[in-house]
């Protein structure tokens, strides 16, 4: 052979059996079949062999079959983000002329797609109180395909009785799905009680360290998989098989952070629920949580987001002083990682309240507790009213 064609030979010239506790990053779009006859194009790569790059290389399987082992799905999809998840159940579910039901504490970039996209398409997205819980029946109607769930609720982390949701959608034949992500998919188990469809933003808890974005969309069993599966492969929802490699090195050390992240952010949470400032603590583990009973029957455990709602003298003028006062604390979003984070929700939309523009998210990371005490100190004494 010319040189030339040396240059693109694709037999692999090195031993393959290198056995590593890592796993190996597997790149590619194209896959080799041996002969015409084998060549396909079926998402169901897990059973039937791969066929394109696009359903993931065995970077992308080892991590989407990890996360269906540990959660305890049929199986599992990885793509893109946890919005995609989102996107993924909605249109997997929903047709035009479908009804489905979001609790009012949802993400709300799921209430956005509801409103958006979900609509455009003919499906009727409607808003329920996330402590509903049996009284769920009486939203139920004909036409009702799919009832999101989101427990603890995004920012005002109302804690849902699922159980008593999935029993009256299962009387009347409709899917559940469940945004599972504050549990990281581990701290509530979400198919032991009977959710068809749970779903985690990958970017928070197992990405653990606020470098990549991944979601998972896990299915409880055979039906719900050949129900995404179509709509997985029609969108398109390709992930990186590096951040799949990121991501199966994040759960590994999953279960060192959630304890660590737990301990700390109950320490800060009993002090600030003690602040004179403060007029209620939104965590969990607090029985000012509302839900926090069913918390306390149905969860294994706390993670590191939780929310507190300024006494109402105190401004929004106030409350940023006290965002801008922090040291340690950053100010940002997203959550799950390893450094500690603040943000004020100024236009939070929930029915029948108002939190005046005073309510705080904080995400605790890995800082030592005391360093963060501190800072959360020194910035609520600049808010003290003179
Ligand atoms: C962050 C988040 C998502 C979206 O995840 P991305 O990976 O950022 O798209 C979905 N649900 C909840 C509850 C989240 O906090």
């Amino acid at each position: 052979m010319h040189w030339r064609t040396k240059l693109l030979d694709p037999t692999p010239h090195a031993r393959r059996d290198y056995a590593s506790l890592a796993t190996p990053i597997y790149r590619g779009s194209t896959v080799l079949f041996n002969e015409q006859s084998a060549v396909t194009d079926d998402w169901r790569q897990a059973e039937n062999g791969y066929s394109y790059g696009l359903y993931g290389t065995p970077t992308t399987l080892e991590l989407a079959s990890r996360i269906a082992d540990i959660e305890g799905a049929r199986e599992t999809f990885i793509v893109p983000g946890g919005q995609a998840a989102i996107a993924l159940i909605y249109l997997s579910y929903c047709q035009s002329g479908s009804h489905a039901l979001v609790p009012f504490s949802a993400y709300g970039p799921n209430k956005a797609i509801a409103e958006g996209l979900m609509r455009g398409f003919g499906v009727e997205v409607e808003e329920y109180d996330p402590m509903i819980g049996a009284g769920i029946s009486g939203l139920i109607r004909e036409n009702t395909k799919l009832i999101w769930c989101e427990s603890p609720g995004s920012v005002t982390m109302e804690i849902q009785d699922i159980p008593a949701i999935v029993s009256a959608a299962q009387s009347m034949d409709v899917a559940v799905a469940l945004d599972n992500t504050y549990s990281a998919g581990v701290m509530f188990d979400a198919f032991s009680y009977g959710v068809d469809v749970s779903m985690q933003a990958l970017t928070k808890y197992v990405g653990g360290h606020s470098d990549l974005l991944l979601g998972a969309v896990s299915a409880r069993d055979e039906s719900a998989y050949s129900k995404l599966g179509p709509v997985y492969q029609q969108l398109g929802l390709a992930v990186s098989p590096d951040d799949c490699g990121l991501a199966l090195r994040g759960i590994q050390t999953l279960g060192v952070r959630l304890d660590a992240l737990e301990t700390s952010t109950l320490q800060i949470a009993n002090w600030l629920a003690k602040h004179p400032l403060i007029e209620k603590v939104l965590h969990p583990a607090l029985p000012t949580c509302p839900g926090h009973e069913i918390w306390k029957r149905d969860f294994s455990g706390s993670s590191s987001v939780f929310s507190f709602v300024f006494k109402n003298y105190i401004s929004v003028a106030q409350a940023e002083t006290f965002i801008n006062s922090l040291e340690v604390f950053r100010i940002g979003m997203s959550w799950g990682g390893v450094h500690s984070l603040a943000v004020i929700y100024p236009d939070l939309l929930r029915p029948n309240k108002d939190f005046g523009g005073a309510i705080v998210r904080l995400n605790i990371g890995l800082e030592q507790t005391d360093d963060l005490i501190s800072d959360l100190s020194q910035a609520l004494q600049k808010t003290t009213p003179k």
